[in-house]
């Protein structure tokens, strides 16, 4: 059968059979995009190609190693034409994922109590959790739609005056999916002299990223962007920022690669980006993360927003007509533009772990519940009392995760098809009304529902996939 997008088969690992708990096999659906992408075939080319070639890099002399080393760079410069960095100012850092570059910006900013980060509500943990004990963590408040207004964020600076030394925050929620005003955003803190941190996590398989801005008043100082959330599950991922900061501050990790002399007492450390590349780095994660950026710039982001749009649209449309369902963020067709294809929404009262349930057992569709790491949002967002949320972290911490607040979310990439999301809203529906095949059970421990008749057992399958 043809392919219903043009894009399906530059994907690895789309068209799998799973089996079903009700007997059957069907085709997965993975709608648990924004949590992370199924490889680019090109990605896998680059991995396989990278593989015979592999080598130490940096400091063997033989010939595959100066290969191994050239590639790992251009992957640096593939990056930063990406990002439309700066090749006179900027520099990219190449470790692993967006949580770790956090931690490791934040460690650059020594703990002062009397100064102050400047975040929002709708951050996902990964940029509030490392800024905490870096200060005091201000958050401009965001909207139920998750929008991060400039005008709050410039009343906030203008409170907080000196006080203030970052501003970090999201391009794109990885919630309710809205697009963030980052370039506002970097006029408003640039207009108080502080520079600006975007977590680009969400929004770099999606939208355009241009660093630079359309003058220095908008451009963006530091970025976090993630691999495995871009089509390069090879836990690559990249910080880019500005030379001098990273040239001038301590290393974030301290060892070999990251000097230039070492002596038993004193220490020179390597310019950037070296400087912060202590250890063997992890060559095939960069490279890897490089082709998959050629590729989306190869495909277009006009081409990658126009797709999640229309899908998002169907999705939500379709929604709509179902009784009960309540969905999150912005819903309308003429903010469409204004949104990703990352949708959270609930079915009534039916837990949103039973919704979850019975799509992966009884349909093959595979979405994510809960609270995406993003808790002080999801609260604000289902309207949970302070006391209400103290009851549910007191329940947690005594091994009971039943009946935990949260929200399906659904969430497409740009393989993912108009008959795949009309069989997803095809089950919704037959769950909205009671019909489900099997009967499920809620475990007490991890909140999980799990069939009556038991569940296929992963751990055989995996040994069956490795023999
Ligand atoms: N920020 C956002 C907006 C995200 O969506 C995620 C991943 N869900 C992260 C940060 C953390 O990324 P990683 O797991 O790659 O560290």
């Amino acid at each position: 059968m043809p392919s219903l997008n043009p894009y399906r088969d530059d994907v690895v690992g789309v068209d799998l059979e799973v089996p079903l708990s009700t007997g059957e096999r069907t085709v997965y659906i993975n709608f648990d995009n924004a949590a992370s992408t199924p490889a680019l075939k090109a990605v896998k080319e680059a991995g396989d190609k990278l593989i015979d070639w592999y080598a130490s890099i940096h400091r063997g002399a033989g010939f595959k190693s100066q290969v191994a080393s050239e590639w790992y760079e251009m992957a640096r410069d593939i990056t930063l034409d990406f990002v439309n960095g700066n090749p006179e100012t900027h520099c990219v850092i190449f470790t692993s994922n967006t949580t770790d570059y956090i931690n490791r910006l934040a460690r650059k900013f020594p703990r002062d109590e009397e100064k102050s980060i400047i975040i929002s509500n709708v951050e996902h943990h990964a940029n509030d959790l490392p800024w905490r004990d870096r200060g005091a963590v201000v958050r401009v408040d965001a909207s139920n739609n998750g929008e991060i207004s400039p005008a709050e964020l410039d009343r906030i600076l203008g409170e907080e005056g000196d006080r203030a030394r970052l501003v970090s925050l999201t391009g794109a929620s990885n919630v309710v999916g809205t697009i963030q005003p980052i370039h506002d955003f970097a006029r408003v803190a640039h207009k108080h002299g502080i520079p600006i941190a975007i977590d680009a996590a969400q929004m770099a398989p999606h939208l355009p990223i241009n660093m630079q801005g359309d003058d220095a008043e908008s451009s963006i100082d530091f970025l976090f962007i993630s691999g495995h959330k871009m089509y390069a599950p090879f836990g690559g991922g990249a910080l880019i920022g500005p030379k001098d900061f990273f040239g001038e501050s301590e290393p974030s990790l301290r060892g070999g690669g990251a000097v230039l002399v070492v002596n038993p007492d004193e220490v020179d450390w390597a310019e950037a980006p070296e400087r912060d590349e202590a250890g063997s780095p992890n060559v095939l994660g960069a490279i890897t993360l490089a082709a998959a950026m050629r590729e989306l710039q190869k495909i277009g982001f006009d081409e990658l927003e126009k797709s999640e749009i229309e899908l998002a649209k169907r999705f939500i449309t379709g929604l709509k007509k179902i009784d009960g369902s309540v969905i999150y963020g912005l819903e309308n067709d003429e903010d469409m533009h204004r949104r990703l294809g990352v949708v959270a929404f609930n079915l009534g009262d039916i837990p949103h772990g039973l919704v979850a349930a019975v799509l992966a057992h009884e349909a093959g569709i595979g979405v994510r519940n809960g609270c995406f790491c993003a808790h002080p949002f999801m609260l604000q967002l289902m309207n949970v009392p302070e006391e209400v949320a103290l009851d549910f972290r007191e329940r947690i911490l005594n091994g009971d995760r039943s009946g935990i607040p949260g929200t399906v979310r659904v969430s497409f990439g740009l393989y993912n098809t108009e008959q795949e999301v009309d069989k997803l809203l095809d089950t919704l529906k037959m769950i909205s009304e009671g019909r489900q095949a099997l009967t499920y059970t809620e475990e007490k421990s991890t909140g999980r529902f799990i069939p009556d008749n038991g569940e296929e057992n992963y751990a055989s399958f995996v040994e069956s996939l490795m023999n």
